[in-house]
């Protein structure tokens, strides 16, 4: 099987071994290739016992919205913009009669603000309209409402509903090919894929974990191979830096060097998480 980087790989995973790389792809079984996948869930999730929906929402209302906005951009962007936003809008019915004008200035600094104003407007009237101003609970409606695909709905019915479901973002797509997940680019192939790997009750914090781990350490252009908590069972070890200390220095956020503070606060306090990574993105310039 092709890696991202190229590379060809095959034989059997070898579950715990201290030697970065060992594991392989392509030839495992599905038995193995299922443990292998669940090891790698537990290690992200002693790594980053924080992670969490990175967009900030009280109410499904929210995060379909902030959903939306995060097209194109970054999520601490729209979490910048948010609080004014609700603050104006608090609700369906209050967004779907917004003067065009001055939500687009509102919504400016997340990009293409006249397309995501005009489908925010949609969205909102359509929530008015067929659900009495409520955000519906199910895919089959969720993916029917203007500007909503199917990583917003699993994002909303993941993180507001509490009902599992799997976020294949560009960074989720990325890692599931690296790690020996799929083979697939199309997000529904690789959601399904993931999908048979894991419980469904995982889905939703699996998504996060591999997020945070994509964001952080396993980069597109530059992964941090050195320094990545899931070496030991990742096929794609290599492709990036391999050497500790230059790994370290391409970590980002709470794992960058000199951010030891931030790490420490985040894991002594992780039921506070959200609240100290919106503080420490509002000080970065
Ligand atoms: S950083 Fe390297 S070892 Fe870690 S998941 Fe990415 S490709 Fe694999």
């Amino acid at each position: 099987m092709a890696t991202e980087s190229g590379s060809t790989v095959s034989g059997t995973p070898v579950p715990g071994s201290a030697r970065p790389g060992a594991a392989r792809a392509s030839g495992e079984s599905v038995l193995a290739l299922k443990r292998r996948a669940r090891r790698i869930n537990r290690e992200l999730a002693e790594q980053y016992p924080y992670a969490h929906a990175e967009l900030d929402f009280r109410s499904p209302f929210e995060l379909v919205i902030a959903t939306v906005l995060s097209a194109q951009t970054t999520d601490v962007l729209v979490n910048q913009i948010t609080p004014l936003l609700f603050a104006r809008y608090p609700d369906a019915r209050q967004m779907a009669e917004a003067d065009p004008a001055e939500l687009e200035a509102i919504i400016k600094p997340t990009g293409f603000f006249r397309a995501k104003a005009r489908n925010l407007l949609a969205l909102c009237t359509r929530l008015v309209d067929e659900y009495d101003g409520e955000v519906p609970g199910r895919l089959a409606d969720l993916v029917t409402l203007p500007g909503v695909g199917r990583k917003t709905a699993n994002v909303v019915l993941g993180n507001a509903f509490g009902i599992p479901g799997i976020t294949v973002d560009t960074h989720f797509g990325r890692l599931a090919r690296r790690l020996g997940w799929t083979e697939s680019d199309d997000p529904v192939r690789i959601e399904s894929d993931v999908a048979a790997l894991f419980e469904p009750k995982d889905w939703t914090m699996l998504s996060h974990r591999v997020v945070f781990h994509g964001r952080r350490v396993c980069h597109s252009r530059k992964p941090a191979c050195g320094a990545c908590a899931v070496a030991n069972w990742c096929p794609s070890y290599g492709m990036g830096e391999t050497d500790p200390e230059k790994a370290k220095k391409l970590l980002k956020y709470e794992l960058a060097p000199g951010q030891e503070a931030l790490l420490a606060r985040l894991l002594a306090e992780t039921h506070r998480a959200a609240e100290i990574r919106m503080e420490s993105q509002r000080k970065q310039p």
